[in-house]
């Protein structure tokens, strides 16, 4: 193997710069030419390539976003889209292909080896942490502490006022990050897509801590949970909590400087997918587990989704008495 891509796809999340910097550099030491691809498969079908040196990453290891952009892309759904970019690839002679994004870039990575032997190497970069397989996944951490920064700063005039907040956070089909930020942030109590939210529980907890001296309280709401201002609306109208906030802490989670832990886990899994491509691998994704970087199929990211342990909630309800 002499060329390889790479690309970033699907949400950005802090640390897939520092993913790319590893890629790049471990590739450069090993005799590859190294081409990045823009704006994620939309990029890759529109010929958007250039070859990447080790100079063309410096200074990117601490910043969040993405160098080399990213784009979700309806067209790489569907065959004829791969067909345009498996053009792109042989026009380049790019023989191999790194993907950092969550598990549905995977899923195209999966059907570009399937359809047209391509051999692609996942590398786990979202907020979300809901790749399987890995248990953590690039940016997790950064986003974390972004929410709970935001947290902290509401509680200070949660406190002041006497006030019930509401803080939506990102998380549209998994409540990870929601219910990390409730632990990690203390809130009295966290919403999350994995169950149904139930209003009438929701409002005997607060009532209840409020009872038991409580002046301020933080719910936690993932995005897909329903929406923080729909939970205010709906607490307002079943209970006497008529004057809450509500903040949507949103996109500033994806963004900002990568936590120390972000850079060394996007450092190790970007030198291990470019080894894992040395070595002839091919439609796998490179995974974290207890201090060690493994190789799980591709398949393993959407096939056995990472939820947060059942035990957490209890946990949180606990810790919130
Ligand atoms: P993430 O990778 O963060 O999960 P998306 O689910 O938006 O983000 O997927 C990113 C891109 O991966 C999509 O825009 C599309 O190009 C491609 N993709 C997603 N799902 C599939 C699929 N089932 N088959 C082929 N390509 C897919």
């Amino acid at each position: 193997m002499k060329n390889i891509g790479i690309l970033t796809s699907g949400g950005d999340a802090p640390g897939m710069n520092a993913t790319i910097r590893a890629a790049v550099r471990t590739a450069h030491v090993n005799g590859l030419t190294v081409y990045g691809i823009e704006r994620g498969y939309q990029g890759l079908i529109d010929g958007q390539v250039k070859p990447m040196g080790p100079r063309d990453v410096s200074g990117v290891i601490n910043k969040g976003g993405t160098i080399l952009r990213t784009a979700r892309c309806e067209a790489f759904r569907e065959s004829e889209g791969r067909r345009q970019a498996v053009q792109t690839l042989a026009h380049h002679g790019i023989e191999g292909l790194i993907v950092i994004g969550g598990d549905g870039s995977y899923r195209g990575a999966h059907d570009l080896h399937t359809e047209h032997g391509i051999p692609c190497i996942g590398v786990p970069g979202t907020i979300d942490n809901d790749i399987g397989g890995t248990e953590y996944t690039i940016g997790y951490d950064t986003a974390l502490n972004t929410a709970l920064d935001a947290i902290d700063k509401i509680r200070d005039t949660a406190d002041s006022h006497d006030r019930l907040f509401f803080i939506e956070v990102m998380g549209r089909n998994s409540g990870y990050l929601a219910m990390m930020c409730g632990v990690a942030g203390g809130a009295e109590a966290v919403l999350v897509p994995e169950y149904p939210p139930d209003y009438d529980a929701l409002i005997a907890s607060l009532r209840n801590g409020a009872a038991l001296g409580k002046r301020s309280a933080i719910v936690v709401v993932a995005e897909g949970a329903g929406t923080a201002m729909e939970a205010a609306r709906i607490v307002s109208e079943r209970s006497a909590f008529t004057d809450s906030r509500v903040v949507v802490i949103g996109h500033l989670q994806r963004g900002g400087v990568p936590t120390a832990f972000d850079r060394i886990l996007a450092s190790r899994l970007g030198y291990a997918a470019v080894n894992a491509l040395l070595e002839g691998e091919a439609d796998k994704m490179t995974a974290w587990e207890g201090k060690e970087v493994l190789l799980r199929p591709l398949s393993t990211a959407w096939e056995h989704k990472t939820r947060f342990h059942e035990s957490m909630g209890c946990l949180a309800q606990t810790l919130a008495s």
